[in-house]
């Protein structure tokens, strides 16, 4: 009995307590002396650890906690994607729209970022202008082929669980990216409130690929996460082309792309397999590095001999 109320008590106060904690974490130990990176990798990676124990304790699909053959590429991936581009991607972004920023900052006499606000209220509209920037990226790179061929590296996983959110192509990493901080970096955002915004997008990636039973109530209101981010991942691509949010879920019901069976029409609806319909689609990390290149790969059934060159 004890242990199913703690049960119950994590399902429903993970989330929020990650929410909450992560950013109030990483704005305590920058405000305490602890440099920015150091700050943010060391909330987010035991933010990460914490997931990967509750998936176990709580999974949402227990053949999700089997590994396919899939951690060395996701670890890689991750590493590459999230740790070793990040340190050149934001200065390039920041240098690409200097001009952008300059210009906007000589036209109204400053900074348009609020420096002035409550560091909450801050973070409250960076989230609102990453989201639109991101979601016309993720959108776009479902709708346009050539952007798709990268983005289908990160629908290749087969499972969700906490670490494949880094799953992807450097090049898609970069379009997101450059999508997401388009507008925070035209305003002028910078220091602390972006770090916070990175544990709290860390938060909502790894609630959107854990393997954890969690609850979200209300949540679901604002937040892209858990079921709906699942849902983005189903093989259908009726289904998946859906839900496009980084973090909040309110540009997807702006513009249509709101998709919730189990709060909308169908709440019989059964999510099913995950991952591309391709079932030639290379599985490792060079060959998903390649995968864009080759034709037909991303496509729904196998084209030709060239998909087995970079098995
Ligand atoms: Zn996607």
């Amino acid at each position: 009995m004890k242990k199913n109320r703690l049960h119950w008590f994590m399902q429903w106060a993970l989330f929020p307590l990650a929410l909450v904690g992560t950013p109030w974490m990483i704005h305590t130990f920058i405000m305490s002396g602890v440099s920015v990176p150091i700050a943010t990798y060391l909330v987010v990676v035991s933010l990460g650890l914490l997931f990967w124990l509750a998936e176990y304790l709580m999974p949402f699909r227990e053949s999700w906690n089997q590994t396919k053959g899939d951690v060395s590429n996701d670890i890689i991936s991750g590493t590459v994607a999230y740790i070793i581009l990040p340190i050149f991607l934001k200065p390039l972004i920041v240098a690409a729209l200097a001009g952008g920023t300059a210009w906007l900052a000589l036209t109204v006499g400053g900074s348009l970022w609020p420096n002035h606000w409550p560091v909450g209220f801050q973070l409250v509209l960076l989230l609102l202008l990453g989201d639109a920037g991101r979601y016309w990226g993720h959108r776009l790179a479902h709708e346009v082929p050539l952007l798709w061929r990268f983005h289908a590296v990160h629908h290749s996983a087969e499972r969700l669980w906490w670490w494949n959110a880094t799953r992807q192509h450097p090049v898609d990493k970069a379009w997101f990216t450059l999508t997401e901080m388009l507008f925070p970096v035209l305003l002028g955002a910078e220091g602390i409130v972006l770090a916070m915004y990175l544990g709290v997008t860390a938060v909502c990636g790894f609630s959107q690929h854990c393997n954890i039973d969690l609850k979200l109530g209300k949540f679901y209101w604002f937040f892209n996460v858990v079921d709906l981010h699942r849902w983005h991942h189903s093989k259908k691509i009726e289904e998946s082309n859906n839900n496009y949010g980084n973090n909040l879920i309110v540009y997807d019901r702006l513009f249509g792309t709101y998709f919730h069976p189990e709060r909308q029409h169908d709440p019989s609806r059964e999510l099913g397999e995950i991952g591309l319909l391709n079932p030639y689609y290379p599985k490792n990390y060079l060959g998903q590095l390649r995968a864009p290149f080759i034709t037909g790969l991303d496509k729904e059934q196998p084209t030709s001999t060239e998909t087995e060159e970079v098995m």
